[in-house]
């Protein structure tokens, strides 16, 4: 004999909508932008770290991580990087349609490149974020190496060096690595998207 079908308790669609209610959170993209170095991972795990520990569902999707991965057969030129910022927001918009809060860290060098990420994910749910550091800095840092790479001439290409970096024009946030500590860009960023995040 067939068993009965008992109602489900929960909406079976899988919808944004219905992740977001499940989850308990509004999801958006924040999506960080700036020079090599100027800390853009360092502020996107602190940042995911601390959404994770106040119960929120986030990915962090990476520029050199997704270099190695699914961008592995991407260069540095301006064809190349156009579309490794396309996938990149498509993947991010992937995580935003099942109502995850998204942390991207992309160089993004362009003012074309941030257009391109923002019309991808769509400009409500897109907060960009101009993780601002001098180039003197940066080098200084030299986190990866590379700078010192791109000044022996070992790397084309290398933005800040023999790549521009446009200054973002419409960020909705900058933070100053420079001068504020990890801790307070981070409580800067927060303050920012802890009412686009909120379900009340
Ligand atoms: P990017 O991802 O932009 O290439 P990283 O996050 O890998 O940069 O490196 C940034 C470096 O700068 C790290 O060593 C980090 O500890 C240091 N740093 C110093 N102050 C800050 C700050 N306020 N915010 C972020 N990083 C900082």
């Amino acid at each position: 004999m067939q068993k009965k079908n008992k109602p489900l308790l929960f909406d079976p669609f899988t919808t944004r909508e219905n992740n977001q209610k499940l989850l308990k959170q509004k999801a958006i993209v924040v999506w960080l932008t700036g020079l090599s170095g100027s800390g853009k991972t360092t502020l996107a795990n602190a940042l995911q770290h601390f959404l994770l520990q106040n119960g929120h569902i986030t990915k962090l999707i990476d520029g050199d991580e997704l270099r190695s991965t699914l961008n592995k057969d991407l260069n540095y030129t301006q064809q190349h990087r156009t579309e490794n910022i396309r996938r990149a927001a498509e993947v991010a918009k992937l995580f935003l349609d099942s109502g995850v809060i998204t942390c991207c860290a992309f160089i993004t060098p362009t003012e074309e490149l941030r257009t391109l990420s923002k019309t991808i994910i769509g400009e409500n749910d897109y907060v960009e974020i101009y993780v601002k550091c001098s180039l003197e800095e940066c080098e200084k840092r030299d986190v990866k190496g590379l700078y010192k790479k791109a000044r022996k001439g070992d790397l084309i290409n290398f933005t800040g060096i023999n790549a521009p970096f446009e200054v973002p024009e419409h960020p909705a946030l900058v933070v100053e690595t420079q001068h504020q500590t990890i801790q307070e860009c981070l409580t800067q960023i927060y303050d920012l998207v802890r009412l686009r995040i909120s379900v009340k």
